[in-house]
């Protein structure tokens, strides 16, 4: 294979392991980071995925390097935990804008080159906690449910022109997101999963590399958890 492939927040994580997963596969791999460049075989470009122009530019940077994006991984994420009382609006909006805004600005830069191609993967991290949602999380778990609808709707628009849009939905993973929490709570948490333990990045990558393969031409609209069980049924 060798497919164009550009990840959001693929400097650590979940987007990392995603890009050594689809560079192995032999595909074309680039990556954005907010602040520190990842080391890889891919091409890295500086992208704050709240700020437009920064998104267009990262495209034509891509486009110039390697050619039109053929499949999106839009996975960068952050948290701004804390219970509703105590939550600041830029708590919120932030969040919000990142997480959220952030994937509607790369998946409409990168559905112009796809509509064109007439095919396309479109795969967007989401989370158990926009399904289940979480105390001191209102922020992340809407914009995380939020994924769920939008990419939906893709899948309606785009699908005659063969562009798929899926949602991964992990639970708890080993990354610096959730190593914040300490070793006690992330005990706790995987005490909830029935897999009882937390997940690999590397694992979350699998999963997002099978919704881009072809064995998944047929599969649009779809939540695939990868969250050891916690999310089941929802
Ligand atoms: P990390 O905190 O390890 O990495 C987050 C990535 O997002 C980094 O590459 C970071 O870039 C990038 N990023 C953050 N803000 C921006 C921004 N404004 N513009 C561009 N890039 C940005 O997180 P994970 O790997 O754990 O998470 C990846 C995705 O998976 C997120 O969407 C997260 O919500 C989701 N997820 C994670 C789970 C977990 O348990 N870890 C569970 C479920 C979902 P930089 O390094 O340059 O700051």
């Amino acid at each position: 294979m060798s497919r164009v492939v550009l990840i959001t927040g693929g400097s650590r994580g979940i987007g990392l392991a995603t890009a050594k997963r689809f560079a192995a596969l032999g595909d074309k791999v680039a990556v954005t980071y907010n602040s520190t460049p990842p080391s890889g075989d891919f091409l890295a470009i500086k992208c704050d995925v709240t700020i437009e122009s920064d998104v267009e530019r990262t495209f034509a940077e891509v486009e110039a390097a390697l050619g039109p994006v053929e499949v999106l991984v839009s996975n960068a994420g952050i948290t701004k935990d804390g219970l509703l009382l105590r939550m600041k609006d830029d708590d919120f909006t932030s969040v919000i804008d990142t997480n959220l805004t952030g994937a509607f600005r790369v998946c409409k830069r990168a559905t112009q080159s796809m509509l064109r191609a007439r095919k396309g993967r479109i795969i967007l991290v989401s989370s158990v906690v926009g399904l289940l949602g979480q105390a001191g999380q209102a922020n992340y778990a809407a914009s995380k449910a939020g994924l769920v609808g939008f990419a939906r709707s893709l899948a309606r628009e785009f699908g005659s022109r063969n562009i798929t849009v899926n949602v991964v939905a992990p639970g708890p993973v080993d990354t610096d997101m959730t190593r914040t929490l300490g070793d006690d709570k992330l005990q706790a948490i995987a005490d909830l999963v029935p897999l009882a333990r937390i997940a690999t990045a590397d694992e979350i990558a699998g999963a997002i590399a099978f919704l881009a393969s072809h064995d998944a031409a047929y599969i649009t609209g779809a939540v695939l958890p990868v969250d050891g069980g916690l999310g089941m049924g929802h």
